[in-house]
């Protein structure tokens, strides 16, 4: 915990606005941008920062630096990469509270959502510690008489990553460290709407002392993106964000010949088989769908009762939504922060008034919900739509909102159906206390994040992390040992000596 006197400051600084630079050659340079994005903390609508839209120039400087650092970076042992990795993990945890903090003033969630994502960065960071091992080779004597094969793991170069908006410390962390861990160089370009959280974790990866042009950050907006897929130099790039720009990542890098991982949109089922735990299942899908203020790739928000389960969801969900509690996400006991924008809250009103004009229910209606506190903020109280069918828009399009929509199927294998109808698989719970039920479930559906009596909670760095269907374009997933694969390339060895 931060003190008083470290909290007033934090609040104070988070008032001025400040116009950002960006973080080139180990230097913060002015970006070369003539335009600027308003960046405002959402729980009050005070401008906190303004993001320069650079570009091309901006991206070129940024991949110059780090290609001139990459020899040298590549040559140093693993061994004392890591030793970097360390000092990271150590300034983190320094600087937790003040970076969760930091999070929800430029996002909105609440400071305990904020600290679970600043948690996982670092679990991330405690993955690519393991590189030593886990960036090793194959080897196998005598593939014939006398002769041997080995494998060898090498970096390729230039590595970029493009971020959203929802998980402003925790996404760039599901790359940067394993990328730099495996001995390639980085650049950096995070959401235009939440640069605070890496302005921190670029200043304090500066103090690391990490050599000059390993990791480097630029802002801005479709520009800079270009600027990146297009770059002769970058040798891979990641994208997290939604689904129709992860697919456009995904052919004009793949065009350009790089490697490309682009995690995209969701719209993530929860399946409730009538011999669930009914208590535990409302209470998890509850904050499942209002995590984040529905701002979550992981969110299940459209809940599928199966046969009598249906009604009984429908009664408890309600009761359990009313209980959350709306406010500034720096407030204590609040439980669920504002949305991001204005505009976004306007999107997520005007996918309430679709539901509503397709004939689902409104069984509790959030559009009204102000906080006497924060007048300006952009809040919507939970909402909860009952009678959905899957035809609905607002039960096939992501709403990214405080928005629950419930659902009925007779049997599982129309529930089952419906779920594989669906063209986007990020992630999916089923609530049953039948094994067989849910290693069916797991067997048929695609989402290829899967919780069983239990929502998918946020990724593990040491398993992969994506999805399925329009969740996802490439094959080799974030974090886990699929960064490894992702960011190596295996050079085959064939030795006969004479
Ligand atoms: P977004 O697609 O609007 O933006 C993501 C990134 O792409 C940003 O850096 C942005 O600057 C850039 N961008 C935006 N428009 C662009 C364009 N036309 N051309 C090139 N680049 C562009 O996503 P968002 O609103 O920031 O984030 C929310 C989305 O991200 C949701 O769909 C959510 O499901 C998804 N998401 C997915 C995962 C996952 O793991 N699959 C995780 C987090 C968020």
């Amino acid at each position: 915990m931060s003190s008083p006197q470290e909290q007033a400051t934090l609040a104070g600084n988070a008032t001025k606005a400040r116009d950002l630079q960006i973080y080139v050659g180990g230097k913060w340079v002015p970006s070369t941008a003539t335009t600027w994005f308003d960046v405002h903390n959402p729980a009050t609508d005070a401008l906190i920062a303004r993001t320069p839209l650079g570009g091309k120039e901006d991206v070129d400087r940024a991949v110059k630096a780090a290609a001139a650092a990459y020899p040298a970076w590549r040559a140093t042992p693993p061994v004392n990469r890591v030793k970097y990795l360390f000092a990271m993990k150590n300034i983190f945890e320094k600087n937790f509270e003040e970076l969760a903090r930091i999070c929800t003033t430029e996002h909105g969630k609440t400071l305990d959502e904020s600290r679970s994502s600043v948690r996982r960065a670092i679990d991330n960071i405690d993955m690519a510690i393991a590189i030593p091992t886990t960036m090793q080779g194959r080897s196998l004597e005598d593939i014939a008489t006398g002769i041997d094969c080995y494998t060898y793991r090498q970096p390729m170069g230039v590595f970029a990553a493009i971020t959203p908006f929802n998980f402003p410390a925790m996404v760039p962390m599901w790359f940067l460290p394993h990328a730099i861990a495996c001995g390639n160089t980085f650049v950096l370009k995070p959401s235009e709407r939440v640069p605070l959280s890496q302005q921190k974790i670029f200043e304090m990866l500066h103090d690391c002392g990490l050599p000059e042009g390993v990791v480097n950050l630029v802002h801005g907006g479709k520009d800079a993106v270009d600027a990146i897929l297009d770059h002769p130099v970058i040798q891979g790039v990641s994208f997290v964000g939604s689904s129709p720009i992860a697919h456009y990542i995904y052919k004009r890098g793949a065009e350009a010949g790089k490697r490309v991982q682009a995690l995209g949109g969701a719209k993530n089922f929860t399946l409730i088989m009538p011999d669930a735990d009914m208590d535990r299942a409302a209470n998890v899908s509850t904050e499942s769908c209002f995590g984040c203020a529905g701002e979550r790739c992981l969110a299940n928000s459209v809940v599928l009762g199966v046969g009598t389960a249906y009604d009984i969801m429908v009664e408890k969900l309600v009761a359990e939504a009313k209980k959350i509690k709306v406010g500034d996400g720096l407030e204590p006991g609040v439980t669920m922060g504002p949305v991001i924008s204005k505009q976004h809250r306007e999107k997520v009103l005007s996918y309430i008034e679709k539901g509503i004009a397709e004939g689902a229910t409104l069984a509790l209606d959030g559009r009204a919900y102000k906080d006497p506190k924060n007048p300006n903020g952009y809040y919507l109280g939970p909402t909860v739509f009952t009678n959905v069918k899957p035809e609905m828009v607002i039960a096939r399009e992501e709403i990214f909102g405080p928005v629950i929509c419930i659902m009925k199927a007779d049997t599982f294998e129309e529930a089952v159906k419906i779920v594989k109808q669906h063209e986007l698989g990020n992630a999916s719970s089923i609530f049953t206390s039948s094994g067989k039920a849910a290693r069916e479930y797991r067997y048929q559906v695609e989402p290829a994040m899967m919780g069983i009596n239990i929502g998918v909670a946020a990724p593990m760095a040491f398993f992969p992390f994506g999805g399925s269907k329009g969740s996802f374009f490439g094959d080799l997933k974030a974090h886990g040992t699929d960064a490894v694969e992702f960011y190596t390339d295996k050079k085959v060895n064939i030795v006969r000596w004479f």
